[in-house]
């Protein structure tokens, strides 16, 4: 088999980046190694960047019907609507800089489905059973190895892309750096008949970790006795071993329908791209999910990949284009790393880390500190450092969904002009040197004319197919000679 790219791994990562490849003009090979996806619950939502980058492809309705089912269980989870810092459930929606950018509460497979629903709607299928097992790369291209209930498979590609999770093979067989921290923690959960559950303590911390339980579920958080072997799945015996380490109190696990355990390690890739093989989602970064960022941070590595590997893949690339991958999603996935290392700092058993946790608690009721902790988790203070001096305070930053009002009198929303995945320049109807600074680049760019209605000092806004302000305006002439660089920067001449 030969593929101009072959992406490894279908979960959500993997789906939006191969989504994203195919808008840009190239049809990627999808291979995962599960006969069908996997129905773990894990992440409960993701952030408002992901929500505007699925609404900018149309997916926003089938988003919005889970958010009220999800809400009313994060309600009953959590006791609280609101987002949370260190378990802190104080993050107040409504106390944030820019309220109305929302993220969205919806089950990970109920996510899965909609992406893999998208995906095949653009026409790439998904080969599952297929299990990279070795991989080399030369100038040429890269070629996988891959095991097939058919048997063993070649694959050669012009590139890779790995979104195979957080013990990603891609990573490892292509020789990436991984360095990061250990774990500090443990978390185990089992669903299934559990007896002797009524002689536990109240759900809460205990001396040697905390424990929680509901009928039919009971989870623990330790900070030592990791697993040594991290792919053998939770048994009923370890868990029981785990309550009694906790509380003291000996359970019986009868039968087992669920399990789940992971720890905090944190760890990153020290480049995203070696070669022609690249890194994306977990499979670049894994931390401890507190504060809900992982699944925000991968689909937004995805869209940022998605029309650069594409652009490079068809020689349609800007020199350098494919390098900004790196530079811009690496310090992103730092950042998350390093809130993600002080919450589990703030998490540990014991009477110092409990007085700091009042302190944050304090604090977060300040709207300053709110609006703080927020932005740290939210993603909304993104900024990408630009290959040219942008002076506008949009420029570099994820742009909003913007309400837009044609010269026919119509009005559209950004995300509706951004469908076809394709770069935009919005600019009002004053401005019409921007239409004629950015003529070179017609057949790469659609322009619009339109007056944005509302970011007061926002005239025009050349936005990158991944929602990125590369260039912004306010009223008076347009900086055209800036506008010309960023364009040059991101998109092939005609
Ligand atoms: C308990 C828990 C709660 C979480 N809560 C949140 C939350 O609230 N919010 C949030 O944003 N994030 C959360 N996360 C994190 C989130 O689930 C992950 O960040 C997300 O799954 C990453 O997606 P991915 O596509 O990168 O990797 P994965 O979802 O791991 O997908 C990787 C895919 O690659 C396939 N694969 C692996 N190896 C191979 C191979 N060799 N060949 C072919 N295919 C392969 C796998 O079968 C899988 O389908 C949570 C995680 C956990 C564990």
């Amino acid at each position: 088999m030969n593929a101009d790219v072959v992406v490894v791994g279908a979960g959500p990562v993997g789906l939006l980046l191969a989504a994203e490849l195919r808008l840009a003009g190239v049809t990627p090979l999808v291979l995962d190694r599960l006969a069908r996806p996997t129905s773990e619950p894990k992440a409960r939502g993701i952030g408002p960047l992901a929500v505007e980058a699925l609404r900018r492809r149309g997916l926003g309705e089938d988003l919005a019907k889970f958010h009220e089912q999800g809400l009313a269980d994060k309600t009953r989870d959590h006791g609280s609507e609101k987002g949370h810092f260190a378990q802190i459930y104080k993050i107040d929606p409504d106390l944030q800089e820019e309220p109305e950018r929302t993220g969205a509460l919806i089950w990970q497979p109920d996510l899965e489905r909609i992406l893999a629903e998208h995906l095949a709607s653009l026409g790439v299928p998904v080969l599952r059973e297929h299990e990279v097992t070795a991989l080399a790369q030369d100038d040429s291209g890269v070629t996988l190895t891959v095991r097939t209930p058919e048997g063993e498979r070649r694959v050669h590609a012009a590139y890779v892309a790995g979104c195979d999770g957080g013990r990603s093979t891609v990573r490892k067989l292509a020789g990436f750096d991984f360095p990061g921290t250990a774990p500090t923690s443990v978390v185990r959960r089992l669903i299934g008949d559990i007896s002797g559950m009524e002689r536990l303590p109240a759900p809460g911390w205990q001396p040697a970790g905390m424990v929680m339980h509901a009928p039919g579920m009971v989870a623990t958080v330790e900070h030592d006795g990791f697993p040594e072997d991290r792919d053998v799945p939770l048994t009923g015996e370890e868990m029981r071993d785990s309550v009694l380490r906790v509380t003291g109190v000996e359970v019986e696990v009868t039968a087992v329908r669920d399990t789940l355990r992971f720890t905090d390690v944190a760890r990153q890739a020290t480049t995203y791209r070696l070669g022609r093989v690249l890194l994306a989602g977990d499979a670049a970064h894994v931390h401890s999910p507190n504060g809900g960022q992982g699944l925000n941070l991968g689909l937004m590595d995805a869209v940022n990949l998605g029309w650069k590997l594409a652009a490079t893949v068809t020689g349609r690339a800007p020199d350098g284009l494919l390098d900004t991958y790196t530079a811009e999603r690496h310090p992103v996935g730092a950042a998350v790393l390093h809130n993600t290392r002080a919450q589990s700092a703030l998490l540990r058993p014991g009477a110092h880390e409990a007085a700091m946790r009042d302190i944050v608690s304090d604090l977060l009721d300040l709207p300053e500190a709110n609006r703080y902790f927020g932005r740290l988790l939210n993603g909304l203070g993104t900024r990408y450092d630009l290959p040219y001096p942008a002076a506008h305070p949009l420029a570099g930053r994820p742009c909003p969904d913007l309400r837009l009002t044609l010269p026919s009198g119509g009005t559209r929303t950004l995300a509706e002009l951004a469908a076809s995945g394709r770069p935009l320049l919005v600019h009002a109807p004053s401005q019409p040197e921007t239409a004629q600074a950015a003529a070179a680049w017609r057949d790469a760019l659609d322009v619009v004319e339109a007056t944005i209605e509302d970011r007061d000092g926002l005239t025009a806004a050349f936005v990158r197919p991944d929602g990125t302000v590369a260039w912004a305006s306010g009223p008076g002439p347009a900086d055209t000679t800036t506008l010309t660089a960023a364009l040059h920067a991101w998109l092939p001449l005609a």
